[in-house]
């Protein structure tokens, strides 16, 4: 980053402070289409609906949302797979038009590495100041990412994805290249293998790994404890490679990590997570067909925008939204793991702010380049 870009983006971090009508924090599920087929996938039952992809939002009427929803400082693509809409481009568009969110975030299965390359070049030919992560999902070493992912060859298109983004980067450094690792116990044992591969081999921006979180796949979080998990998560954040000590925004958002899983395991050894939420009011999840849910965990939707004039305040507003409230919010009835929650707790809360800077500076000035396991 420019000492000009540095000066730019500290500047809109002081965005924090302001205060919102609208949730920061937009989480869109574009579509329900997907060609992968992970057993942990929490919108598993909706990736079967044939019936439900006639209905998806058209960008018209993505447009009409963004155009009543004000600003937002992050925008995460979400689904199913959001390349296979040969529109995501244009999604982000039309948001960084209407919303200006300073980060748009879009994890992938990374199947697709042309459309990916090209749809990234258009992204960012589109967009001047907004920070483009592109997530790549890696869930262990080549067989085991392919099993967790139920298609052979997966493992192999990630890297082919990784190296068409690699290049793209160098001429344009607003892309951040991540990797993502859910924490499953498939690859538990495989994990300081592949970190230490990706450290080495690879420039990713950052590396991390998150706990699966959904009703849905209990079965699957039940055999996993969280202590286990943030230790190891910590070790990463703390011990992984740093690519460029001047990207100031892969820095902050590490140690905002470090942070965030330490409140996180603070509220569920407390079981206090839902007095730490803001579910519906930091953060707010959009599905592929306008459905508006506060939380993923409990998914239970208040209301749809194609109903509301497409105004999500309106959506945020209704007797439904007072409803979850009432039942999830602040009355100690859920515990979860969701770390958006955690993670908007994080940002927006000026007490973890000296935590958050104790991290940013040790990450500035640290030497070392290994992990020791
Ligand atoms: S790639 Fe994502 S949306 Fe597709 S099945 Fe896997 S977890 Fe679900
Ligand atoms: S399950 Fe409860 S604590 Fe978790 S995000 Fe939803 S409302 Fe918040």
């Amino acid at each position: 980053m420019s000492v000009i870009d540095t000066l730019r983006y500290s500047v809109n971090a002081l965005n924090v402070f302001r205060k919102h009508e609208v949730p920061q924090d937009v989480i869109f599920f574009v579509t329900s289409r997907c060609n992968s087929n992970c057993y942990f996938c929490h919108f598993r039952e909706q990736l079967g609906d044939k019936e439900r992809r006639g209905r998806e939002l058209t960008i018209d009427e993505v447009e009409s949302i963004a155009k009543n929803f004000g600003q937002i400082m992050k925008l995460s693509l979400s689904g199913g797979e959001p390349f296979l809409r040969n529109d995501v481009s244009d999604i982000v568009k039309v948001f960084v038009d209407y919303c200006k969110p300073q980060i748009v975030d879009i994890p992938t299965n990374g199947s697709l590495p042309q459309v990916i390359a090209e749809q990234v070049e258009k992204i960012l030919s589109q967009t001047e100041d907004t920070i483009l992560e592109i997530q790549l999902s890696v869930d262990g070493l080549d067989k085991t990412h392919d099993k967790v992912r139920g298609v052979r060859g997966s493992y192999e298109k990630i890297f082919k994805t990784y190296k068409r983004l690699a290049e793209i980067r160098r001429s344009n450094t607003r892309l951040k290249i991540k990797m993502n690792l859910t924490y499953l116990p498939d690859n538990i044992e495989e994990i300081p293998a592949l970190v230490s591969l990706f450290n080495k081999e690879y420039a990713f921006d950052r590396l991390q790994i998150t706990f699966p979180h959904g009703s849905s796949i209990k079965n699957v979080t039940d055999q996993l404890s969280y202590k286990e998990f943030y230790l190891l998560s910590q070790k990463i954040q703390l011990g992984a490679r740093i690519v460029n000590r001047r990207d100031l925004h892969s820095l902050l958002f590490r140690a905002i990590k470090i942070v965030k899983d330490q409140i996180l395991l603070e509220a569920l050894e407390a079981g206090t997570m839902s007095s730490i939420c803001h579910a519906g009011e930091k953060i707010v999840v959009l599905d592929d067909i306008g459905n508006v849910y506060p939380c993923e965990p409990i998914w239970v939707s208040v209301g749809n925008l194609r109903d509301n004039g497409y105004k999500i305040a309106d959506v945020l507003s209704s007797a439904a939204m007072n409803d979850f409230r009432k039942r999830y919010l602040g009355m100690g009835k859920c515990n979860c793991t969701w770390g958006c929650v955690a993670l908007d707790r994080a940002i927006f809360s000026p007490k973890y702010f000296p935590k958050i800077v104790f991290y940013l500076l040790y990450l500035l000035f640290r030497q070392t380049q290994e992990i020791v396991w």
